[in-house]
């Protein structure tokens, strides 16, 4: 890091950060920018979920919900999320109350049965490795640390993962069975796919038979700004390249209704759903209809989804638009600091000086500002530059996710002008 400042101007202006930290930490504050939760006004929003299906017990096609059976979900609420998710209906399982819990099973019953194409199971493999766009999911990472699978970071561009690196890779290695995607509003980056990024991964010569890309389109509803993000068909894309096989979709409501009680889905091609609906037979009798069908009264169709996730945005984007004011008042210009304007999504990546992320993220929480630990965002915790925060603005109420954000950037003011003084 090199500045073009004197020694003097730096001076002050580390004492002024000194200040700053100090006034921070004297005021024993307790904030939290850790986990992307939907704050309690956002769960407010699907109050009424409560108390539905209010005396209901029926399907669309007749089916008592409060009994067993039913493996793929009600189709009425799979038609709602075809369109969200880009997945035909027929195509679309809804499941539990959780799409991490689908990414688990997946990856469980290709270790333990032969997905479609495959030779073998993943797990009699020589060697079984994912790639990981960075920055990226944590708790994607920690699915891959559980199951042995080895994690092959690739570096994020403004259009999704670097393709030329994809490609590169997975033409090469028959190790390599499959690649972590959020492709909209990605977590933590905010950015999204661009068409030509679908169209390059649809279309990849890969070495392994039964490649796999885990497409977690979690954030597929969630727009900050009155232009929606619209990305292209993965799955179409896919089989009309020839490897129909190759996308797994995963989604929720979890950011739409209630976090952890939602529905979660899982779209692929059908022998794909074949494949784990054979599987999930064994491990359950069926899902939640209940809850399932509760979704379909409140939501009621796409346009029911679209007209709630305006209602999330209302809440949502002041946090966001306090996040940027802050962060371009307090380190615009200072060379320091380079962060994101997400238009979707749960997150802002800070990048900060090299070497200095784990010292902010330490700072921070010594002055009661707790930040998700610094090098979440890479496979094994590791990141390499030791640069990337990623700010959560969505629980915090106002008030406080501006006195976080602002202590937050003291920190990265002390920390990085400490570091150029050194
Ligand atoms: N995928 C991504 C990218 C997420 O950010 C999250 C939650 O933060 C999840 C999945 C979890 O989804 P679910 O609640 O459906 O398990």
């Amino acid at each position: 890091m090199t500045t073009e400042l004197s020694p003097d101007a730096l001076a002050g202006l580390l004492d002024q950060a000194r200040q700053d930290y100090a006034a921070l930490a004297a005021r024993s504050l307790k904030l939290d920018l850790t986990r992307g939760k939907p704050a309690p006004e956002q769960l407010d929003l699907s109050e009424d979920l409560l108390s539905l299906p209010g005396g209901r017990y029926t399907a669309a096609d007749g089916t008592d919900v409060r009994n067993y059976g039913g493996l793929q979900g009600l189709m009425e609420l799979r038609e709602i999320f075809a369109e969200v998710l880009q997945v035909p209906a027929g195509q679309l399982l809804a499941a539990g109350n959780s799409s991490l819990e689908l990414m688990h099973d997946c990856l469980v019953h290709a270790m333990l049965s032969v997905v479609p194409g495959a030779e073998s199971h993943w797990v009699d493999q020589e060697r079984l490795a994912f790639l990981c766009p960075v920055p990226g999911y944590d708790r994607h990472f920690s699915l891959c640390e559980r199951f042995g699978i080895e994690m092959i970071p690739v570096p994020m561009t403004d259009a999704g993962p670097d393709m030329d690196v994809v490609e590169r890779l997975v033409a090469e290695d028959a190790g390599i069975k499959g690649i972590w995607c959020v492709p909209k509003y990605s977590n933590p980056s905010g950015i999204s796919y661009s068409d030509e990024t679908v169209a390059r991964l649809a279309r990849m010569e890969t070495a392994a038979p039964d490649f796999r890309i885990f497409w977690d389109n979690a954030y597929a509803a969630h727009h900050l700004t009155d232009e929606p993000t619209e990305i292209a068909d993965l799955l179409g894309a896919c089989a009309q390249a020839g490897h129909a096989d190759r996308a797994f979709v995963f989604g929720s409501t979890s950011k739409i209704t209630a976090a952890g009680a939602g529905v979660a889905f899982f779209g692929s091609s059908p022998a794909n759903v074949q494949w784990l609906l054979a599987n999930n037979s064994k491990r359950s009798i069926g899902p939640d209809k209940i809850n399932q069908l509760r979704h379909v009264l409140f939501l009621r169709d796409a346009d029911g989804v679209r007209a709630h996730m305006e209602r999330q945005r209302a809440l949502l984007q002041p946090k966001f638009e306090i996040v940027q004011r802050i962060l371009e008042s307090e380190l615009g210009g200072t060379g320091l600091a380079s962060w994101t304007v997400p238009k979707g999504g749960y997150f802002v990546t800070l990048e900060v000086p090299e070497g200095c992320a784990k010292e902010v993220v330490a700072r921070a929480g010594e002055a009661g500002v707790v930040l998700t630990p610094a090098g979440a965002t890479h496979p094994y915790g590791n990141d390499p530059k030791d640069a990337t925060i990623r700010i959560a603005p969505s629980y915090p109420g106002l008030a406080e996710l501006e006195q976080a954000i602002l202590g937050l950037t003291a920190c990265v003011r002390l920390v990085g002008y400490e570091k150029l003084l050194a």
